[in-house]
């Protein structure tokens, strides 16, 4: 008897650094005072990883000296791959802002402006930044570790106070039709893909009930969403959006299949990932390993999701909430 030299599901442990609502914000200069009194872990140099996630609000409003901003802070992480969406206030990265910019920008005003934002993140500046844009829907790529990743994005989040990349609370953009539930209508052109399609789901918005908590104490996640992640159940899921959602949790979702109405019960269990102050500060990350070398707890791909919400600015708008950093088990590129 023989046997193959590697198995052919080999999965390679692959470091993630996922940020979110960095809204033009720079790094601080703090560099080697990571005291715990330091208030701000964003700052230089971020870890290493394979694979940064940018999970949208490249900027406050859209205005190109942020996308700049943004590209230079990006520019100096180092990722192999650099994965990057627009957020609600990237408004010239949308049609929107044919519709709404003269209202957002006012003075500052400019019909080419989209054009020159979508230039700037798929074109040569983002080349040189190491930056890939992503527009919705699913991507595949192939890491120099000869991992897969296998990721679906979308940048859309339901309606509020009139920002761009809306669809009313109504419509459900991530499901396919035969799958929308009654009362909802679909809008969808891009559906998450059924479990076990993909690796990573990174979108703006976050999921209703799952680190989707305003001040006021209201959820206000996308229950679609959620429902279209209980079908993918994607390793990890990371947004932002909800700057007081900062935080990350283990989720377990539930095995029945009859539950489509009652989003409540779409999570058996949640398990809140706890946080080291002082470790994070320390480490400018907050670190979880899901991976099958996890001295804690490796991640039962289709049974569990890691959520994720990296949103760097606090409410304030201060960017002083950190960076995560997560290792997972992706599948070797030839192993199907
Ligand atoms: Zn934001």
């Amino acid at each position: 008897m023989t046997f193959p030299t590697s198995s052919p599901h080999q999965s390679i442990k692959t470091r993630f650094l996922i940020i979110s609502d960095t809204h033009s914000a720079q790094l601080s200069l703090q560099e080697n005072e990571p005291q715990a009194s330091t208030p701000f872990p964003f700052r230089k140099s971020l870890p290493s990883a394979d694979v940064l996630l940018h999970c949208g609000d490249l900027t406050r409003i859209g205005q190109l000296n942020e996308y700049r901003k943004t590209l230079d802070m990006l520019e100096d992480c180092d990722a192999e791959l650099k994965l990057v969406i627009a957020g609600n206030h990237d408004i010239s990265l949308e049609e929107y802002y044919q519709r709404e910019g003269m209202r957002m920008h006012r003075h500052t005003f400019d019909p080419k402006m989209p054009k020159q934002a979508k230039e700037m993140w798929t074109g040569e500046e983002a080349r040189k930044s190491g930056v890939t844009y992503l527009e919705e829907g699913s991507h595949t790529f192939i890491l120099k570790s000869g991992a897969k990743l296998r990721i679906y994005v979308s940048p859309y989040q339901p309606e509020f106070c009139n920002w761009a990349f809306p669809y009313e609370r109504g419509e459900d953009r991530f499901n396919p039709p035969e799958k929308v539930v009654s009362g909802a209508t679909s809008i969808v052109k891009n559906p998450v893909p059924d479990f076990p399609q993909v690796d990573v789901m990174m979108t703006h918005g976050p999921p209703l009930g799952r680190l989707d908590k305003t001040f006021r104490d209201e959820e206000v996640g996308c229950e679609h969403l959620l429902r279209a992640a209980r079908r993918c159940k994607p390793r990890l899921h990371c947004f932002g959006h909800i700057h007081e959602g900062w935080g990350a949790q283990r989720v377990s979702w539930n095995p029945s299949e009859s539950l489509d109405q009652d989003w409540r019960k779409h999570v058996a269990r949640a398990e809140p990932i706890a946080v080291d102050h002082s470790k994070m500060v320390g480490e400018i990350a907050m670190h979880v390993d899901i991976s099958s070398s996890s001295a804690v707890k490796p991640l039962r791909f289709g049974k569990e999701t890691l959520m994720v919400n990296a949103s760097i600015m606090n409410l304030m708008y201060q960017p002083q909430q950190s960076p995560w950093v997560v290792d997972v088990d992706l599948c070797q590129a030839d192993s199907d």
